[in-house]
């Protein structure tokens, strides 16, 4: 409350007004200031102004403080909430939709009367869609372009999806004026509690139509199929929301079609996990590979790549292949693939092998590790074993 006018002279009445004084005041002044006719900047400010002076005035109570404090005994002792929960705007139910889309705007937040925000406001833009695209781990490294079929509600071309029968139109819900809502107040020993509901009369529509159009029930849609090109970028990842604006349900004449939202699935890969933009690949090699190191072939979203291992190379031991992980996503630069060795113990082998695996293990001096006879002399008696054997 910035403005502390007397609430009396924002009504302009008398400080000993009986009720319906008050009434018939604020009614002339609810109706000169209603900000959709009065197009004046202020409009909105004084409408909420008379309300508020309505708000206390109209409840015994707090007028009796008001008139014995002021503005201090209404602002020290209620909150904006506070003054309008038991305010009676029953004999206003004609302006309750007025009062509901001031009040609905964020005027007064959270106060309790009009609820607002569900109120119906002239044509009805369409609702959003969602699509859920699963793409491969390659698709989702490269980018891809694909269509999709939507099915979507389209206004029906019959009626212009008015919903009426050609040559005639829907007129304007008697009940509800058009609003598509009706507010009642609902009298209770604590007070009275306005709501506002969906017109029965015309089910929210805020119109009525008698005769109604063939080809769509007079519902005004038709369920379309529609074929829509839908670009991932490259690095798309899980859960990425792509929003194709208009592509949703078309609104009702005169209003915006609502969003397309498509949600990209990423399939897991049989070789390949992605932690972000890096990329896990297990690369299994043998143990004469990881003794003596050598090259091996790489698999890489990005082709073959061949990789250099050190002789010793451990088990589980990771190496990096840089930028050969996903492209970041909207940026230039690419992650990176972190290559998980994993040594294959042999199952089955052969005489042969057995015989040179007998003599490697004479060599390292029996089945324990002796972790002071690795180093390099022992790679070159292992690699002179296994070309003896090869
Ligand atoms: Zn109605
Ligand atoms: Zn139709």
């Amino acid at each position: 409350m910035s403005t502390q006018r007397d609430y009396y002279e924002i009504l302009g009445i008398s400080k000993d007004a009986t009720e319906s004084e008050i009434k018939k005041a604020y009614r002339k002044l609810a109706l000169k200031y209603h900000p959709d006719k009065n197009k004046e900047e202020d409009a909105e400010e004084k409408f909420k102004e008379i309300s508020e002076a309505y708000a206390v005035l109209s409840d015994a109570e707090k007028r009796e403080q008001y008139d014995r404090f002021g503005h201090a005994g209404i602002d020290g002792r209620y909150s904006q909430e506070d003054i309008f929960r038991n305010a009676d705007f029953g004999d206003f139910a004609d302006l309750g939709d007025i009062l509901g889309g001031i009040f609905g705007r964020g005027g007064f937040g959270g106060f309790g009367g009009f609820g607002g925000g569900q109120r119906r406001q002239g044509p009805m833009r369409g609702s959003d869609l969602r699509y859920d695209l699963g793409i491969t781990l390659e698709q989702a490294a490269e980018g891809v372009e694909t269509k999709i079929n939507i099915p979507r509600a389209e206004n029906c071309e019959s009626c212009n999806g008015t919903g009426a029968k050609a040559g005639t139109s829907p007129k304007t819900c008697p009940t509800c004026h058009g609003s598509g809502q009706v507010t009642q107040g609902r009298k209770t020993p604590f007070g009275t509690f306005m709501s506002t509901s969906s017109c029965n009369a015309c089910h929210g529509r805020g119109e009525i139509i008698d005769d109604p159009c063939p080809a769509c029930k007079g519902t005004g849609k038709m369920k379309k199929v529609r074929k829509i090109s839908v670009k991932v970028p490259k690095g798309a990842d899980n859960g990425l929301r792509l929003k194709i604006r208009g592509e949703g349900e078309e609104g009702s004449p005169g209003a915006p079609s609502g969003d397309l939202y498509v949600v990209i699935h990423v399939e897991p890969h049989d070789k390949f996990q992605r932690m972000g933009d890096d990329i896990v690949y297990e690369q299994v090699i043998s143990f004469a590979t990881a003794a003596l190191g050598g090259d091996v072939m790489v698999p890489t979203l990005h082709g073959k790549v061949k990789m250099n291992l050190k002789p010793g190379t451990q088990t589980h031991s990771i190496l990096r292949l840089k930028g050969k992980g996903m492209p970041h996503l909207h940026g230039h630069s690419h992650g990176d693939q972190l290559v998980k060795i994993i040594v294959r113990t042999p199952t089955r082998l052969s005489n042969e092998q057995k015989d040179l695996f007998r003599k490697l293990q004479e060599l390292d001096g029996g089945p324990d590790v002796k972790a002071t006879k690795g180093g390099k002399g022992i790679f070159e008696k292992v690699k002179g074993a296994f070309e003896a054997g090869a």
